[in-house]
């Protein structure tokens, strides 16, 4: 099919919940992809934070290619070594205890909110309460996008799940506040505010956050489904800000591309579950564990958590070049590792179409705000390659 009538075909029967662009990609290869006319994109989005090792790594295609020949799927009435090996690789590497795997990031997340409500009933019954962030997001399915903390993705849904509150972030007298009444059964943030804008925590933030929460005997669950999987410069954003979640959600990264999600837990919390108190048909199947197996793999052999504090650190720099250039148009860069942010004092829309044109893929949130969250094994090269493109488009406004 040529692109006019993949595209034509898709419009007549696809859900139209995408505004999408008018490109159709057939292929990739690092952080490159091809559309089906052959033009190549140097990809700064990366499926939003999900091709952490770029397009068609050799060694996450043998994997799954190996695992989908010898086991794709059985039940998880069923061990596997691959579910086995990733769990215990992620519990190593993360601090925690155990791990439950699902197929997305709003799906942990529910996980994580079902873990919670269920441990702090233990405690109390009157702990229901989720305190989550104004401009935070944590998923589609109901309660993940009650947790949601942006009026625009509830409308036409309710009746909302009940019991969840909502604070600004970086604001702790508003928590504090709500915290009061002793009926908080978690507090569930992004470390860093991905969708949001990429907003940072300011210093203390998260650490206050955590105190609150010991002194009132609510959890503290860190969403690291865009921040963790080593886009910050450690695996998880938490280890790098010292402050430790009872429970931390992780998807788009881990499998690089294959679907699934987890969330992590100490063994305290875990117990609250007992068994058939949640499951997942697809979750952790062999397939995507080879595949969340090869990409941590990758992370620890290729050096990618060093590579991405390092090219972090050259490309906030060539954004602050490029804000000293365009004052006008940048009013501030923000981010820690490859997630970044450029704040713009116009639409980040018709930018980002503008350096998609000239064959740059990267992302605008929260209406003005660029975001870079490339692969992590990208070279200083593929950074000049977009910083050039953006230039350009910069330059003509
Ligand atoms: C993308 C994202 C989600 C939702 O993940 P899905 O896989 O789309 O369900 C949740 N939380 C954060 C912080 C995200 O960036």
């Amino acid at each position: 099919m040529d692109q006019q009538t993949i595209m034509k075909t898709d419009e007549q029967h696809y859900m139209k919940v995408f505004a999408r662009y008018p490109i159709v990609l057939s292929h990739g290869e690092g952080p490159y992809v091809y559309d089906n006319s052959g033009k190549k994109y140097i990809d700064f989005l990366g499926g939003i934070a999900v091709n952490i090792l770029g397009h068609a790594h050799p060694k996450l295609v043998a994997a799954i290619a190996k695992q989908a020949g010898r086991l794709i799927h059985c039940s998880n009435l069923y061990y596997t070594e691959q579910q086995a090996t990733l769990a215990q690789k992620l519990a190593e590497q993360s601090g925690m205890d155990r791990v439950f795997f699902g197929n997305s990031g709003a799906e942990a997340n529910e996980g994580a909110i079902k873990l919670a409500r269920k441990y702090a009933k233990t405690i109390s019954p009157d702990k229901v309460e989720i305190i989550t962030a104004y401009d935070s997001f944590h998923g589609r399915t109901l309660a993940a996008l009650t947790a949601t903390g942006q009026p625009k993705y509830h409308e036409g849904y309710e009746p909302l799940p009940g019991g969840f509150r909502y604070v600004h972030y970086n604001n702790l007298d508003e928590l504090k506040a709500l915290m009061l009444a002793a009926k908080t059964c978690a507090v569930m943030l992004e470390p860093i505010q991905g969708e949001g804008g990429v907003n940072m925590p300011e210093p203390g933030y998260l650490e206050t956050v955590r105190e609150l929460c010991d002194q009132t005997g609510a959890l503290l669950i860190f969403d690291e489904i865009q921040t963790g999987m080593g886009r910050t410069g450690s695996l998880f954003a938490y280890q790098a800000f010292g402050v430790k979640p009872d429970i931390a959600t992780v998807a788009k990264g881990l499998g690089g591309g294959v679907p699934i999600g987890a969330f992590m837990t100490t063994e305290k919390v875990a117990a609250a579950f007992a068994a058939g108190d949640h499951g997942s048909t697809f979750g952790g199947n062999p397939l995507a564990c080879a595949a969340a197996n090869a990409v941590l793999d990758c992370i620890e052999e290729e050096q990618l958590l060093a590579n991405t504090v390092a090219m972090g650190e050259y490309l906030l720099g060539e954004l602050v070049k490029l804000k000293e250039k365009y004052p006008a148009l940048i009013t501030e860069v923000r981010g820690k590792g490859l997630i970044l942010g450029a704040k713009l004092t116009c639409p980040g829309r018709d930018i980002v179409n503008k350096c998609l044109a000239q064959g740059a893929i990267i992302n605008c949130t929260a209406g003005d705000v660029l975001r870079f969250v490339p692969p992590l094994n990208i070279n200083r090269g593929h950074i000049d390659e977009v910083m050039t493109t953006l230039d350009k488009v910069l330059a003509a406004e």
